[in-house]
């Protein structure tokens, strides 16, 4: 694929422009805020906006990366599909449902299209608020 080195150099200039602007609200937890951004700008593979946190909120937790890293998060998205999920009462419950054949068919449970507010959590701290879960594995 050509890049062209110009256009993308301006991209990202007005994408620095942008993420300047881009701050955790006050109380907002860690979680919350890369869900907000990751939603908003989208992932590029890359830890951006847990950065971009970490240096407002936390600037002292220097091992994060490496601890998300630890539950699967190697990018901003991963942490939503490796190490937490909204807590399973936010969810739309899972349902035997009447199918087209006559019979039934299973409905996965499914997460809410928006995520509640978060719920806040002491300014230092890189824990999600209480609406995250834990993945859980195996
Ligand atoms: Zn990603
Ligand atoms: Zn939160």
């Amino acid at each position: 694929m050509d890049i062209n080195p110009i256009t993308e150099e301006a991209e990202n200039i007005v994408f620095d422009a942008v993420l300047a602007l881009v701050t955790p609200r006050v109380g907002e937890c860690l979680a919350c805020f890369v869900a907000r951004q990751v939603d908003q700008f989208g992932c590029d593979s890359t830890h951006r906006f847990f950065l971009l946190y970490r240096d407002q909120r936390a600037p002292r937790a220097s091992a994060l990366l490496d601890r998300l890293s630890a539950m699967g998060a190697y990018c901003d998205c991963e942490m939503f599909l490796n190490a937490y999920e909204l807590a399973e009462r936010f969810w739309k419950p899972g349902a035997w449902l009447p199918g087209a054949d006559g019979g039934e068919e299973w409905w996965d449970p499914e997460p809410p299209e928006k995520a509640p507010p978060c719920e806040g959590v002491r300014r230092g701290s890189t824990k999600p608020c209480t609406i995250w879960e834990r993945i859980a594995r195996g």
